[in-house]
């Protein structure tokens, strides 16, 4: 091969930038640096350098199917991606920890699958199964290799693999918790919108199965905390041995896994490893609407699980009542125990993420970037995260600090989709909150010296910041008329004019609005 790896990297760039948001390439794509270009045994293999963990997470997340896209369509069907990942700080050790070397770790992309194929291509799924791979929500364990024969051995030491059902000759495998050690109760900030799922969580740690919320589940919408969440469970119980064999699925890798097991003739196997675990998570159960055998085997296990009390943990991403194509008989299991909702977060659980997310990535952010970001990205936490590691791949890359400034023009797309417009009432609060008067004598009738700076302040900002007329910013004021307006913001300008104090308290002013626009 003597294309260098950047040329190829480049022409993959190409393609990519083609099928995706400007926005999504600049922040997911543009940091990434190509470092090798190996050929073995007819497989090409392109390595890129990611900036950390999340990157990774991130892509196989969200761009899985368009790197298999690029790859095959730049290297050809033997293409493989790797990623060499740069570790983050007290970063801890995976299970079956992956090769470290020097300050990365190299870990090769999903791959289409970890069995050898019935048929056709090497790596190509066999016909009808959803990818297999590395486990979700982690990264995968060293060992889960492209693609042919798994090297497993009874008795062979602890190699953890990607799918324990899925091999030939061994009877009795270790069942992998497939857990991301990195999601744990100390990182998981709690709220008003997860305080309740979370102190079941808590609990449930301590001694799984045997408190009265079995099954447990949570449910709440996309980036709310539900995987991280039930996977701390997971985390504890096994850290603090009140289990012996926890496994998180998702159900759709527990769907994947059961038709493996029914391709391969091994059922049983399948259902005996399930109903050996002591604490079972299994993931975004809605998925298993509509297929009625997972759902049937599911329903088995789940009974066994249950009798024997052994902890059963489930999410969803709705109301148990509203997930569409579940049997009746196991959707009224699953309100069984106990379920628990997550909202979306409140300021001031987002400001506190934030906060920990900038700690734990080393970076040096004030506190009014915080502010600004946990004041516009309201929906999700997956898109706060997103908008911090945006603004910390910008200030890398140009050397410079992280200010007000930058965070504004860096996350100008993402914010403005967000971004509530300012209002006059926003306006007068802000300013009497800072000047520490009530705000409704803003509005009413009152003389007083001080009432009257602040209201002239608040009309003030009313001109520069909204696009409201004088009549109608009078209007927010008690309804008064145009010409009390033009008085009140001619006498501020004067004042800015000359009085060094007073500018100062403008400027705070000003600082604490910006916090609202874009
Ligand atoms: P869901 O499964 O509900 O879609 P995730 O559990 O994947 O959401 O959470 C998305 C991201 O937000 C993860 O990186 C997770 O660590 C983070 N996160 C979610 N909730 C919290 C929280 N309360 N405290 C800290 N991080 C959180
Ligand atoms: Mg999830």
């Amino acid at each position: 091969m003597n294309a260098s790896p950047e040329a190829v990297w480049k022409e993959c760039l190409d393609f990519i930038r083609d099928n995706i948001s400007r926005q999504s390439f600049r922040t997911w794509f543009e940091p990434l640096r190509a470092v090798s270009l190996d050929e073995e045994d007819d497989v090409v293999k392109l390595t890129v350098q990611l900036p950390s963990r999340f990157y990774y997470e991130w892509l196989e997340e969200h761009y899985f199917t368009l790197l298999r896209k690029t790859i095959t369509k730049v290297l050809g069907p033997n293409g493989r991606l790797f990623y060499d990942i740069v570790i983050e700080r007290d970063e801890a050790e995976p299970h079956g920890a992956p090769p470290r070397s020097g300050a990365s770790m190299q870990l090769p992309a999903r791959q289409p699958s970890n069995v050898p194929p019935a048929s056709g291509a090497p790596g190509a799924p066999p016909a009808g199964l959803p990818p297999m791979g590395a486990p979700e929500g982690t990264p995968p364990p060293a060992g889960v290799e492209p693609p042919t024969a798994l090297p497993v051995g009874i008795g062979g030491g602890r190699r953890p693999v990607a799918n324990p059902f899925a091999i030939p000759g061994v009877q009795k495998v270790e069942v992998p918790p497939n857990l991301n050690e990195a999601y744990t109760f100390e990182g998981f900030i709690e709220g008003d919108c997860n305080r309740l799922a979370r102190s079941a969580s808590w609990a449930i740690a301590q001694q799984p199965g045997s408190t009265a919320f079995n099954p447990f589940l949570v449910y709440g919408g996309v980036g709310l905390g539900k995987t991280h969440l039930i996977q701390a469970i997971g985390n504890y119980a096994l850290a603090n041995k009140t289990v012996e064999t926890v496994r998180y699925v998702s159900s759709e890798r527990f769907t994947s896994e059961f038709v493996q097991a029914i391709q391969n003739n091994r059922i049983s196997e399948f259902s005996a490893t399930y109903r050996s675990i002591d604490l079972l998570i299994v993931d975004d159960v809605q998925f298993f609407g509509g297929k009625e055998k997972t759902q049937e085997e599911f329903f088995h296990i789940f009974n066994a699980l249950h009798q024997d009390g052994k902890q059963i943990v489930l999410s969803t991403d709705r109301p148990p009542k509203d997930i569409a194509g579940i049997e009746e008989r196991l959707l009224s299991r699953f309100g069984w125990g106990l379920s628990a909702d997550i909202q979306a977060p409140e300021l001031e659980t987002r400001t506190a993420i934030l906060k920990r997310q900038a700690e734990k990535d080393g970076m040096q952010v004030r506190p009014e970037v915080l502010d600004y970001i946990a004041t516009h990205v309201t929906n999700n936490i997956r898109e706060l995260e997103g908008a911090l590691i945006k603004l910390q791949a910008h200030a890398a890359l140009v050397h410079q600090e992280i200010d007000l400034q930058m965070a504004r023009e860096v996350l100008r797309d993402l914010i403005t989709e967000t971004r509530p417009s300012l209002t006059v009432e926003e306006i007068q609060r802000v300013v009497c909150d800072y000047l520490k008067i009530p705000e409704d004598l803003v509005r009413a009738r009152t003389r007083k010296r001080e009432v009257v700076q602040a209201r002239q302040i608040a009309m003030w900002f009313s001109k520069k910041l909204t696009s409201h007329s004088l009549k109608t910013i009078g209007l927010h004021f008690g309804g008064r008329d145009h010409s009390t307006v033009i008085h009140g913001v001619g006498a501020v300008d004067d004042q800015i004019d000359t009085d060094p104090a007073f500018r100062e308290i403008i400027e705070g002013i000003k600082k604490k609005l910006e916090l609202h626009t874009r």
